[in-house]
């Protein structure tokens, strides 16, 4: 069966979900293929606590969101489900805590209130046909077999349609690429409290140091859950092969918490309450657009005439040998993100966004994260929708 549409969103992870949603509310027909049975991606799947990139960082504690749109309307949506989880100062950034239910309730919402959305879970775009620079249909592994849209988005993360497309990206290799991270979810803790986070990652590298444990848990970092008998030990990886490396953690992972329980009382009964969906990546391809957003952009605070997104969050590197460095934007400012990174370069109706937009290595460490995706994902919905209607991206200068 085929189906045409104005514009199909391939993965509805934070940024495919808001573009999915800004697109049909902008009039367009859209479709929202997603792989797995639920929306959110790595912010649902990672079991993270914190949302990041929302605010400007500075002195003064925000009291609104740095973008406007739907990452201001879904903090609002987050905050009625869950009030007390209120912006945090962490070191120097401000983060939003929030649970991966509240993000679904807030998504699956967001999804039903679109009469244009249609939402395909379970279901992976598996090829992409082109006709002189342009998508003409892409295949997905499901009855609804072939969609025929006018724009197509990229939002999988790994930026897998648009490399099916045929478009360049750039690929760190797997000794300079971003350590993938795996969560595990503790509970059974016993007066936990704050100084575990200093305490379990001194704990783990004194026994990696000894061999007792394997030296990739070295950059293992712990934080408390909203109770205090519960906590998250973040284990950080590298390598490239995804099976090797979930087998090794999840072998490994008993071995840690019987480790802990020997030198920290509070993990005495501590046992692993749920994991992360899998191993999961912090960088992976980065499509080539029309602009290659930099380093320099970022720490020089560069604001753009073509600027979609707004964004402060430190550029924050998780390398194979030091571990996590974090290289701030001046406090009080912002750099922007012009729209040619979400215009991938020769495909004429190709947008991408979230993790895998047009952007170097380090810049991506401050990208990726989720309120920026978010917003990335909003503005390539409304330009995809634009293009639907008009035939021509909207000429966005300031
Ligand atoms: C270990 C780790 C810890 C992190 N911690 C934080 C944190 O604390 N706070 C924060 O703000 N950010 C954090 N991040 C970053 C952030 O979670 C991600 O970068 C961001 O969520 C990416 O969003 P996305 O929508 O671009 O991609 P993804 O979340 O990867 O979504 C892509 C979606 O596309 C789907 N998909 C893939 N291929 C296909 C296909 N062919 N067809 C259909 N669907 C497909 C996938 O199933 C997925 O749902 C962390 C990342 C990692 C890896």
């Amino acid at each position: 069966m085929n189906i045409p549409c104005d514009v199909l969103v391939a993965g509805g992870g934070v940024s495919g979900t808001s573009a999915a949603v800004a697109s049909a509310r902008a009039g367009a027909k859209t479709v929202l293929a997603e792989k797995e049975n639920f929306l959110g991606g790595v912010g649902y799947a990672g079991l993270h606590q914190y949302m990041c990139g929302l605010y400007l960082n500075g002195d003064v504690m925000p009291t609104e969101t740095l973008n406007a749109g739907i990452v201001r309307e879904i903090v609002g949506l987050l905050n009625k489900l869950s009030p007390q989880k209120t912006i945090k100062k962490i070191g120097q950034v401000y983060v939003l805590p929030y649970s991966r239910e509240d993000l679904a309730k807030v998504f699956t919402s967001l999804c039903r209130n679109e009469k244009n959305l249609t939402v395909l879970f379970n279901t992976t775009a598996v090829s992409v046909k082109k006709k002189n620079k342009t998508i003409v249909e892409v295949a997905l592994n499901t009855p609804v077999s072939k969609i025929i849209p006018k724009i197509l988005i990229d939002c999988t993360g790994s930026g897998v349609v648009s490399a099916m497309a045929g478009a360049g990206f750039e690929l760190s290799s797997p000794v300079k690429r971003q350590l993938a991270g795996f969560t595990i979810h503790l509970k059974g803790l016993k007066e936990c409290d704050e100084t575990l986070s200093i305490k379990v990652p001194y704990y783990l590298s004194q026994a990696t140091n000894k061999k007792m444990l394997p030296a990739y848990l070295r950059f293992t970092t712990f934080s408390m859950g909203d109770t205090d008998d519960e906590g998250f030990c973040k284990i950080n990886i590298g390598g490239s092969d995804n099976n090797k490396r979930e087998q090794t953690i999840r072998k490994d992972a008993l071995k840690i918490i019987s480790y802990l329980a020997d030198k920290l009382p509070p993990f005495k009964n501590a046992y692993i309450a749920n994991t992360s969906l899998r191993v999961l990546e912090r960088e992976g391809r980065r499509i080539c657009g029309e602009y290659t957003l930099t380093e320099n952009d970022v720490l020089n605070a560069r604001k753009f005439r073509d600027s979609v997104v707004k964004n402060s969050w430190p550029i924050e590197i998780w390398g194979k040998n030091k571990g996590i460095i974090y290289k701030y934007v001046k406090s009080g400012d912002y750099y922007e993100i012009p729209f040619r990174c979400l215009k991938v370069k020769d495909i004429k109706n190709l947008l991408c966004a979230g993790r895998c937009i047009s952007v170097t290595h380090e810049a991506l460490g401050s990208t990726r994260v989720m309120g920026t995706c978010m917003s990335l994902g909003e503005q390539a919905g409304l330009a995809a929708a634009f293009k639907a209607k008009h035939g021509n991206y909207p000429d966005i200068k300031k």
